[in-house]
């Protein structure tokens, strides 16, 4: 199965991907974690990209087309994937048409999680504590809840018309999510 997971910072999906890729075999690829890492490895493209996520801004296009092409591009994805955090713009919505359609496949869902805005806000200044992200001050996660609104909730709307979209509520326990969003995908 070749999924999306979408929804605001917060709403839980980097530990909704890991599991629900876990039970359907196939890799979560998260943009985030590939960036973080580079960046903790001092890379050429973490050097490129710190200034942006210690901003709460996107990376560009042009760093991150060719990190995402190149990851979808490894064996492992032959049957599947679960893609966290990418698409996050039209341009980028665009990009991944390009790849799926250069290998002659076709997404199959769009998992979006919902999470009240005050939940989000809560949560998010929960992690900055526990895994001290430097993303996770208030400063910048205002910046991406406000960067999410702007350009990446439309994308709902694209993934809406082409009938690929599927909303799940993700308030309450990890697994009662992971449950309800195996149940919508069965
Ligand atoms: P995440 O772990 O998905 O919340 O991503 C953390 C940060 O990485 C974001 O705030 C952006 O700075 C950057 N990032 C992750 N994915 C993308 C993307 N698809 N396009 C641009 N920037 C991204």
């Amino acid at each position: 199965m070749r999924l999306l997971i979408m929804g605001p910072p917060g709403a839980g999906k980097g530990t909704q991907a890991k599991e629900i890729a876990r039970r359907l075999e196939i890799p979560a690829i998260s943009t985030g974690e590939i960036l973080r890492k580079n960046v903790e490895d001092q890379t050429l493209l973490g050097r490129e990209a710190r200034r942006y996520l210690d901003r709460g801004d996107l990376v560009p296009d042009e760093i991150i087309n060719g990190m995402v092409r190149a990851r979808l591009d490894e064996p492992d994805t032959r049957h599947g994937f679960l893609l966290d955090g990418f698409p996050r713009t039209l341009a980028q919505v665009e990009t991944l048409d390009n790849i799926l359609a250069d290998e002659g496949v076709k997404l199959d869902r769009v998992l979006v999680l919902k999470v009240d805005n005050d939940e989000l806000v809560r949560r998010l200044l929960g992690r900055a504590e526990s895994d001290g992200r430097t993303d996770d001050t208030e400063e910048v996660i205002r910046r991406r809840l406000e960067v999410y609104s702007e350009q990446t909730e439309p994308l709902l709307g694209v993934y809406a018309q082409r009938g690929l979209l599927v909303i799940v509520k993700g308030m309450g326990e990890v697994d009662e999510v992971t449950e309800r969003v195996l149940a919508a995908l069965a």
